[in-house]
């Protein structure tokens, strides 16, 4: 992992693990804090996982199925799972990867021959000093014992995306991403740290298959619904 920011790395790797809620020692997360993670329940579209869904596809999969088999995720964009995802993104709380990535790991039932992460572009990378999409990717592929490899590429920043719909969203990411030949005949797990209307992981996933993935799949730490928000 490149950085450049060398005094976060080495507060990063002195600073003793604390519970990332009620800040006891010797954890990243306790036990009686991970149970208050707001867990995804059962009512989520099988496809995009939006949450609410009162069948097994929300409106919009049901209109037009998307370019992916499907994401899972465990927690909802809110509460501590939303904090966690913020601060590992925003404040270089790195270390939450670790506890993140195995719930994230859990969900997947789809037998993935590679994970890739979803590519930070490198302006916004050289301002960050990391991708958290690689963090998790690099978690997620250790838990399940799979290959990480940045098979994607972002051909060009997008804006913030504040589109209001899927469709809006959709405008905003596509052709913005290339897939590397090497995604050929594999099975792709994808790996974003949040997911909001599924635009980003659906944009990837048509790159991946235009370059003859054979299946891709999607797992994000959190699902927000459109009013959450990042
Ligand atoms: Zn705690
Ligand atoms: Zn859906």
């Amino acid at each position: 992992m490149v950085t450049l920011n060398p005094i976060a790395l080495i507060l990063d790797l002195i600073s003793p693990p604390r519970c990332a809620r009620c800040a006891i020692r010797g954890t990243w997360l306790c036990s009686a804090c991970a149970e208050r993670l707001p867990r995804l329940d059962e009512h989520h579209c099988r496809v995009c996982a939006a949450p609410g869904a009162r069948s097994t596809l929300c409106p919009d999969c049901y209109r037009e199925h998307p370019p992916i088999a499907g994401i899972t995720a465990p927690f909802e964009h809110r509460e501590l799972a939303r904090t966690m995802v913020l601060n590992m993104k925003y404040r270089g709380h790195r270390h939450l990867a670790h506890v993140l990535a195995p719930a994230m790991a859990a969900t997947v039932t789809a037998h993935a021959t590679v994970v890739v992460p979803v590519p930070l572009h490198p302006e916004r990378k050289r301002e960050r000093g990391f991708n958290q999409a690689e963090l998790l990717a690099r978690d997620v592929a250790a838990t399940m014992r799979l290959p990480m490899r940045r098979l994607l590429t972002r051909t060009r920043p997008t804006p913030p995306q504040a589109g209001s719909s899927r469709v809006a969203r959709l405008a905003n990411v596509r052709r913005a991403f290339k897939a590397h030949p090497a995604a050929k005949g594999e099975v792709v797990l994808l790996v974003d740290d949040v997911c909001t209307t599924g635009a980003t992981l659906f944009a990837c996933a048509a790159a991946l298959s235009q370059a003859g993935a054979a299946s891709v799949f999607g797992v994000t730490a959190t699902r927000a619904s459109l009013e959450q928000g990042h």
